[in-house]
């Protein structure tokens, strides 16, 4: 899965390329047609260059110049515009049309300000249109339905005196706070467990996209291929130091099909290093994790040593999902 900041920044770059683009490509085609703005334009090009020959002259100071060459730039604008209007052009037809206006397709207020509110749309863009992110478009609290849970309480198949609807709903309100509260190092990570089939994966999933909308980093990954990543960073610090360095930083990281990895001495190390690296900064930021699995906490403690076992038991909050296969249901 790529970072999503990379995608967000490559859509930005990519909207702002296309609006100049179209801007350019119609004063090429305006200035062909119309050889007054033609020369209008060779005009206005021309303005900084001939003052500045001025000032390197000594004939002009700085200062003046300036005042010049502004006045100059309106008056050949005002040109530019009365022509486009003489053969029924909008004044404005030859600016750059950005598709948002307020950020100029950048994302950013100002430089290194606050976000702009089109963030989201451009979230959006990248869950239609990015295969590692497209799942997301069918994963999300939009698509939640409480009725593929039955209703009916079954304390001895199910071990809770809850309906597996009213365990679901009451997991969603945890996501939720959990969302909510992200930013507060109290907020306890959330671990997943219950058999395949009971929305597990759907669930995280949905908090994850609820926090991509409100401009959280997310990595999203299986046990498997975070210790791919990790055993790859023992080897080749350089070629993994990125996806390493956004697996410790990212707001909330995501670690599905825990347990279905082979575990071994290193791999504990990797994993117990990945915890507390991320809970240390979580006293900075948003560092919280997901982790995902099939297997009871009783088999957890069985696979993982006493260290691993134990920071999951004081970090993490466990959900319990529970139910018949909703896949088979719907
Ligand atoms: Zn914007």
């Amino acid at each position: 899965m790529r970072p999503i900041h990379q995608l967000v920044k490559n859509e930005y770059q990519r909207l702002h390329r296309q609006s100049e683009m179209i801007a350019e490509e119609r004063k090429i085609r305006l200035t062909n047609q119309i050889p007054e703005l033609k020369s209008a334009f060779f005009e206005l090009s021309q303005i900084g260059v001939k003052y500045s020959k001025e000032i390197l002259k000594g004939s002009i100071s700085a200062e003046e110049a300036t005042k010049t060459t502004q006045t100059a730039f309106q008056k050949t604008d005002a040109k530019i515009k009365s022509l486009l209007a003489e053969n029924s052009y909008p004044e404005d037809y030859l600016d750059t049309n950005y598709s948002c206006s307020t950020c100029q397709d950048t994302g950013f207020m100002q430089k290194n300000g606050p976000r702009c509110s089109c963030y989201a749309q451009i979230i959006n863009h990248i869950i239609q249109n990015e295969s590692d992110y497209k799942i997301f478009e069918n994963q999300n609290f939009t698509k939640f339905n409480q009725y593929v849970y039955s209703d009916e309480e079954n304390t001895s198949l199910y071990g809770i005196k809850k309906s597996p609807r009213g365990q679901i709903l009451a997991i969603r309100e945890k996501c939720y706070e959990f969302i909510n509260h992200i930013n507060k190092p109290e907020t306890k990570n959330m671990l997943f467990i219950g058999n395949t089939g009971l929305g597990k994966t759907f669930m995280s999933n949905c908090v994850v996209v609820e926090l991509l909308l409100r401009e959280h980093s997310v990595y999203v990954t299986t046990a498997p291929s975070l210790f791919e990543i990790t055993s790859g960073y023992m080897i080749d610090k350089e070629a993994y130091s990125d996806v390493y360095s956004y697996i410790k930083q990212c707001n909330l990281l995501v670690i599905d099909d825990l347990g279905t990895e082979k575990m071994t001495e290193s791999r504990y190390a990797q994993l117990l290093s990945i915890l507390e690296i991320r809970k240390n900064n979580d006293l900075s930021f948003p560092c919280k994790i997901i982790m995902v699995t099939n297997s009871s906490i009783k088999e957890l403690y069985q696979m993982y040593t006493e260290r691993v076992a134990s920071r999951i038991a004081g970090d993490f909050s466990a959900f319990k999902f529970i139910g018949n296969d909703i896949r088979i249901i719907k």
